[in-house]
């Protein structure tokens, strides 16, 4: 799959710069867009610039992990993360333990944020039932100043009230 900023001038024109999928998962290159001049006027202000969606796998996470200086943009981290199709990578890396400690609260603030999102949702279901069982487990290893307090008066206690689920 491809990767490509979008970019529309203020002369009406458009045009594309490739990059990679790394690049486009951590805005690597975003300054340098910014800057492009238009191969039509040559100037760099813009209207607009259309930003690829990056599906994210396991070794862009491991990256981000282990480089403070990554984020995953542009929503914020936590709730780009905070998806069902990435619980199982979370967990998976929260248990090899091998990324940074402050981006392993980020990654349990995400659980907590999906968590938020699911009980405003349909409730009971196996898969919340495996995330509770997650969080639970990790109690300890959650750094409360990292999540929001509408999150926390939700989510703690939902994981008070089903203690019993733990791994
Ligand atoms: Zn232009």
């Amino acid at each position: 799959m491809a990767y490509q900023y979008e970019k529309s001038c203020k002369c009406g024109h458009t045009f594309l710069m490739n990059i990679t999928k790394r690049e486009a998962a951590f805005e690597l290159r975003w300054q340098e867009i910014v800057n492009k001049k238009c191969p039509k006027c040559g100037n760099a202000d813009f209207t607009d610039i259309t930003i690829p969606t990056v599906e994210l796998d396991k070794a862009l996470l491991l990256e981000w992990g282990n480089h403070r200086e990554y984020f995953l943009m542009p929503q914020d981290e936590e709730l780009l993360l905070a998806e069902e199709k990435y619980f199982d990578m979370i967990v998976d890396i929260l248990d090899s333990g091998q990324i940074l400690q402050h981006k392993k609260y980020i990654l349990l603030e995400a659980l907590c944020v999906l968590l938020y999102d699911l009980v405003q949702e349909e409730y009971d279901t196996p898969f919340t039932d495996a995330l509770i069982r997650e969080l639970n487990k990790r109690r300890a290893d959650i750094n409360t100043s990292y999540i929001m307090d509408y999150i926390k008066e939700v989510v703690f206690p939902v994981l008070e009230r089903n203690q019993s689920l733990q791994g």
